[in-house]
């Protein structure tokens, strides 16, 4: 039996993941030289593709990395001059913030309750970057987009903005033009295999990098820009990744549409815990849910995981302090609307036979 992971990460592929891999290898791809005319050519394509099917506005550069982990020390190594401040409701905001203080000292660490709107008026005037968890994809919290241009609103002029999108960048409409540095990697909402990070930066960005003038690593931000004028990367790059984005992307409609498609789903999970008692939302405030990580309260998830991987479904493990209390769904864009209303009818299933126990 075919197992469907709703996993927020990796996540199911893309069907179509194995044919075009197929075809980049016969097509000679897979073995390309990224300094070849043949990679260019497709580094630059799916630039393009990313750019038009993401909505990125005009003089943001689009630039490939490995991880998202990557994008985090890329950023506190080329761009974090003065203080950062990192607000963090979650596991990931919080290793991000820990990544930065090892190479920037100072850096700021809001924390604020999972269950609370990020609390824009902590926001420090004197901070030369503020720094964001688009979803935290640990307890499945997000912050909206209207929350974002609040914080635009209310920085100084001269502050830049950073957001860590890396469960949202593919899955939602993102106004990229609120922030400046904004990264996600692949296994996400872009439906394809590990091993490929994005990373998308203003020309403010481009500016402070230039202004810091960090050259001291392989993976500096000025030497990555240097390359990716030629369309070229800093190290011998995950081709096949670049080359399956390239495919899936030419599939995919505008992400308007995409956005919609979750949003729609995610407005269908959220009725879900209202008619299963063995589940609860964690996050109480519907607005402060992510559409693409759901993440549920219910007792004995360990029990509730197996009966689903019986069933042909892997649901992903609470994290940090909600491991033995929570489960986590994706509702990313390659899992299939067939395929959420037969987990949909599972958990209700599982719900009936509970009840009968009792
Ligand atoms: C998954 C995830 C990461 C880490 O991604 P890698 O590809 O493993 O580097 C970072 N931040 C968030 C919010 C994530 O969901």
């Amino acid at each position: 039996m075919k197992t469907t992971s709703f996993y927020p990460g990796p996540s199911r592929v893309y069907s179509k993941v194995p044919k075009y891999f197929r075809e980049g290898y016969k097509a000679g791809i897979l073995s390309a030289n990224h300094r070849s005319e043949e990679f260019m050519t497709l580094a630059k394509e799916t630039k393009s593709l990313l750019g038009d099917k993401l909505n990125v506005p005009e003089g943001y550069q689009i630039l490939f990395t490995s991880s998202a982990t990557e994008c985090w020390e890329i950023f506190g190594q080329s761009l974090a001059d003065g203080t950062t401040q990192h607000f963090f409701n979650g596991a990931f905001g919080q290793k991000w913030a820990t990544v930065n203080e090892k190479l920037v000292r100072k850096t700021k660490k809001s924390q604020f309750p999972f269950n609370a709107k990020l609390p824009t008026d902590k926001i420090d005037q004197n901070a030369s970057w503020i720094c964001l968890t688009h979803c935290e994809t640990s307890n499945g919290t997000f912050i909206s987009n209207s929350v974002i241009e609040e914080i635009f609103r209310t920085k100084s002029k001269d502050q830049l903005i950073a957001v860590d999108a890396t469960s949202t960048m593919g899955g939602l409409q993102i106004d990229f033009g609120l922030a400046d540095f904004w990264f996600a990697s692949v296994q996400k909402c872009f439906g394809l295999p590990a091993g490929l990070g994005l990373l998308i930066v203003s020309e403010k960005a481009i500016a402070k990098a230039e202004e810091i003038g960090e050259r001291n690593h392989y993976n500096s931000l000025l030497t990555i820009l240097d390359n990716a004028v030629k369309h070229q990367t800093h190290f011998t790059p995950n081709v096949a990744a670049i080359y399956l984005l390239n495919r899936v992307l030419k599939d995919r409609e505008n992400i308007a549409v995409t956005d919609q498609l979750v949003y729609s789903r995610f407005i269908s999970w959220n009725k879900v815990p209202d008619e299963i008692d063995f589940l609860r939302w964690l996050v109480e405030d519907e607005a402060l849910r992510s559409p693409t990580v759901l993440a549920l309260e219910c007792q004995r998830p360990d029990a509730l995981k197996s009966l689903a991987e019986k069933s042909g479904f892997i649901l992903g493990n609470g994290y940090g302090e909600w491991k033995e209390s929570s489960v986590r769904i994706a509702n990313y864009p390659a899992i299939k609307n067939k395929e959420v209303r037969k987990m949909m009818k599972f958990l209700l299933e599982y719900s009936s036979s509970l009840d009968a126990e009792v």
